[in-house]
C-alpha cells in the first residue's frame, strides 16, 4: 500500500527554470555549447570583504544559534538601511531575518493567510508565488497587467474587479521578474489605496531593489505613509545585490506584531538563517555599496546591448527594461508559442531562454532572457537566437 502524501505538497507543481537547467546540463555533459539565459542569479563573485568576514566568523567559532528573528547588530543595520531606503523610521524590532526572500516569503504567506483566503497575483509573475500561496491552503487569483507598447503597467481596475470577500493580501513585485518593470509612484499609489479599501496585506517582493537603471527609482510601498506601512510586509534579501544567492540571507520588515509572529514561526521552521552568513552580511551591509554600484553599472551596459539585439529582430518587441536583469520581449504569435521556441533555441542552438508562459498565461507570447551573463556570452547568445529564426522555417525543414 503505497504512503499518502499531502495534498498542498502534491499540487506543487516544479520549476520551469529548473527544469530547463536540467535538460541544458544533460546536453552540455554530451558535449553541446550552452549558453545560458535562464539562469536569475548574478554572474558576480561575493565581494571580498564579505568573504573575509564570513572566514573570520568561522574562525572565532560563531558558530551557534542565534535568536529566530537574527543577531541584534544586523537587525540594527537593516533597520538603518530601510529606514533610508523608506524615508520614514523602521526600528530593529520589525525585522526578522530568514534564509533568503524565500524564506522570508514562506513565513509571510503562513502568517498572514488561512485555508479559503484568496490573494491576488499580478501576471506576468515569478513562479513560486503561487506555490507559496497554495501551500497555505489560500487560492491565488491571477490578475494580469495591462500593456502598453510592449510594457506591462499595473492595472487596478482589474485588481478591484478580481476582488471577494475572500480576498486577504496583494503580492507586489518591484524591480519586476520576469517583465523588468519598476513600478511607478502612480501604480503603487493605486494598489495602496486599493489595499487600504479593502484591508488587504501587501506582500511586497523588493529583491531587485539595488538593481535599478538610470531613469527609474525603486520606490518601496511602505515609504507612501505610515498607513501603508502598517499593512506592508517586505520581503528581500542580500541575494541579487551582493550576488550572494547561495548564501540564503533575506529579511522580512513587518509592522512590530507581525514581526513577532514571524520569529516565532522562523523558530519553528529553520530555527534561524546561518550565524556565519549573518556576520558576514552585517559587513555586506556596512561597506558593500561601491560593489553594488560597479555591478548595476555592468548590468546596464548588458541590458543596452540585449534590448537592442532584440529588438533588432524582425517581429520583437523588447521594452527597456528599468530594473532587474531580465529582458522580456513578445514575440510574433506565428512563431507557435514562447514553449515552442524555448524548446527549439535549447535543442537547436544550445540558448536556454524561460518561455513566458512560466510567469502566466497572459505572457505566452514572450519568452525571459536573464542578462546575468557575460557581455561575450550575450552577444554570442543574440547571434544564435537569429540564426535560429524563424522557428517555423527552420522546424519545417
Ligand atoms: N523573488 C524574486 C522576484 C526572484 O526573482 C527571486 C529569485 O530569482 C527570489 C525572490 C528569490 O530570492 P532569494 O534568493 O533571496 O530567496
Amino acid at each position: 500500500m503505497s504512503l499518502p502524501i499531502s495534498k498542498f505538497a502534491q499540487s506543487v507543481g516544479g520549476s520551469t527554470v529548473v527544469g530547463m537547467r536540467r535538460r541544458a546540463d544533460v546536453l552540455a555533459a554530451s558535449g553541446v555549447d550552452i549558453i545560458d539565459f535562464g539562469v536569475g542569479e548574478p554572474d558576480f563573485d561575493v565581494p571580498s570583504p564579505i568573504k573575509e568576514a564570513a572566514i573570520s566568523a568561522i574562525r572565532d567559532n560563531r558558530s551557534h544559534y542565534v535568536d529566530p528573528c537574527g543577531l541584534l547588530e544586523l537587525r540594527e543595520r537593516i533597520a538603518q538601511h530601510e529606514s533610508d531606503q523608506q524615508g520614514q523610521m523602521v526600528d530593529a524590532n520589525q525585522i526578522v531575518v530568514s534564509p533568503g526572500t524565500l524564506g522570508a516569503l514562506s513565513l509571510i504567506t503562513r502568517a498572514v493567510l488561512n485555508p479559503g483566503d484568496e490573494v491576488l497575483v499580478i501576471e506576468p509573475r515569478w513562479g513560486p508565488y503561487r506555490n507559496l500561496v497554495t501551500l497555505t491552503g489560500a487560492t491565488p487569483v491571477g490578475v494580469p497587467m495591462r500593456t502598453q507598447d510592449g510594457r506591462f503597467i499595473v492595472d487596478v481596475e482589474r485588481l478591484a474587479s478580481a476582488m471577494t470577500k475572500r480576498t486577504r493580501a496583494i503580492i507586489l513585485n518591484s524591480p519586476w521578474n520576469p517583465t523588468g518593470r519598476v513600478l511607478s509612484l502612480e501604480e503603487l499609489g493605486a494598489v495602496a489605496e486599493l489595499a487600504e479599501h479593502h484591508n488587504l496585506w501587501i506582500i511586497s517582493d523588493e529583491v531587485y531593489s539595488k538593481i535599478v537603471f538610470s531613469g527609474a527609482e525603486h520606490i518601496s510601498i511602505a515609504s507612501l505613509g505610515a498607513s501603508v506601512a502598517k499593512r506592508t510586509v517586505i520581503a528581500t534579501s542580500l541575494s541579487k545585490s551582493f550576488a550572494m544567492t547561495g548564501w540564503r540571507l533575506g529579511y522580512c520588515v513587518a509592522p512590530p506584531e507581525l514581526a513577532a509572529v514571524l520569529g516565532r514561526l522562523n523558530h519553528y521552521s529553520t530555527r534561524c538563517a546561518s550565524s556565519i552568513v549573518q556576520h558576514a552580511a552585517i559587513v555586506a551591509l556596512r561597506e558593500g555599496a561601491p560593489f553594488i554600484d560597479d555591478m548595476r553599472q555592468e548590468y546596464s551596459r548588458r541590458r543596452d546591448v540585449i534590448a537592442a539585439g532584440l529588438n533588432a529582430i524582425e517581429g520583437v518587441l523588447c521594452p527597456i527594461p528599468e530594473g532587474a536583469f531580465y529582458a522580456f520581449p513578445q514575440i510574433p504569435d506565428s512563431w507557435g508559442g514562447s514553449e515552442a521556441l524555448a524548446n527549439h533555441l535549447l535543442e537547436e542552438s544550445g540558448l536556454v531562454v524561460t518561455p513566458g508562459s512560466a510567469y502566466g498565461s497572459s505572457s505566452h507570447n514572450h519568452i525571459r532572457l536573464s542578462f546575468a551573463a557575460s557581455m561575450p556570452a550575450i552577444q554570442e547568445g543574440l547571434v544564435r537566437l537569429q540564426n535560429a529564426l524563424p522557428v517555423q522555417n527552420n522546424q519545417n525543414q
